[in-house]
């Protein structure tokens, strides 16, 4: 007896689970009907999604490395502006993700040094290489000594571990680079080294004016013998935006 109330139950319980979907796909349709053709299956042309999240459909997550700064988030190579003069910075960029050697890339202020370096670390996470972006001046700030060591140690992890890194912005420092400075670079990029990691460089020095500056040639050398180098000569884009 038990058990054929049960299966009474489960047979309701099913019929009105049919229902329901039936009815849902009904209303689907009747909504689907009464909007233009093409119109979003998913959001109804809203962009949102049940929970008021952005549509996956209509704007799917972006895939880019991680820490690139918000204005570089949609830089890819395939986007990257090429003319005549900057199309062999173009192959060699575009030569780096399937090669083994690092990459540093100089130029003046502002000639689109972050730009490419972003373009090039996104394409990597396009491709589910997991690649992040720190700015040097950031990361000397955040690994100074009288940090706590959790924080230390968390970033030191990502830094490390990171199978791309790119670190923005070496040598900005205005003067000769502290016996900090020099120590901590050198760390960091010999560390992901014996990792087996890559790592993209960008500065507005010269290999042989980094090396003046960190009046030590240690990493400098260590970069020559690695790194292939690009030079970026596009004039200055935020001052051709200002002008
Ligand atoms: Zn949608």
């Amino acid at each position: 007896m038990e058990q054929l109330n049960m299966r009474a139950r489960l047979a309701e319980l099913m019929a009105s689970m049919e229902c329901r979907r039936v009815d849902a796909e009904a209303a689907h349709a009747a909504r689907m009907a009464a909007l233009p053709p093409g119109t979003c299956q998913l959001c109804y042309g809203t962009r949102r999604d049940r929970e008021s999240g952005p549509c996956r459909v209509c704007d799917p997550p972006l895939v880019c490395a991680a820490g690139v700064p918000a204005e570089f988030q949609r830089s890819r190579l395939s986007n990257w502006e090429t003319n005549a003069d900057t199309a062999a910075v173009h192959a060699k960029a575009s030569a780096f993700l399937s090669g083994t050697r690092d990459l540093f890339i100089t130029g003046g202020v502002g000639a689109g040094k972050t730009r490419l370096a972003c373009a090039i670390a996104n394409d990597a996470a396009i491709a589910r290489l997991s690649a992040r972006f720190v700015r040097v001046p950031m990361v000397l700030h955040q690994l100074q000594p009288g940090r706590s060591a959790e924080e230390v140690s968390a970033l030191e992890r990502q830094l490390f571990s990171a199978p791309l890194l790119v670190l923005d912005d070496i040598g900005a420092e205005r003067d000769v680079a502290t016996d900090y400075t020099r120590r901590t670079l050198l760390m960091i990029y010999e560390e992901r080294w014996d990792r087996g990691h890559r790592t993209i460089l960008t500065s507005n020095k010269t290999l042989s004016q980094l090396a003046e500056m960190q009046d030590d040639d240690r990493l400098v050398s260590r970069l020559a013998g690695r790194a292939d180098v690009v030079t970026v000569t596009a004039p200055d884009q935020r001052l051709l935006r200002r002008g």
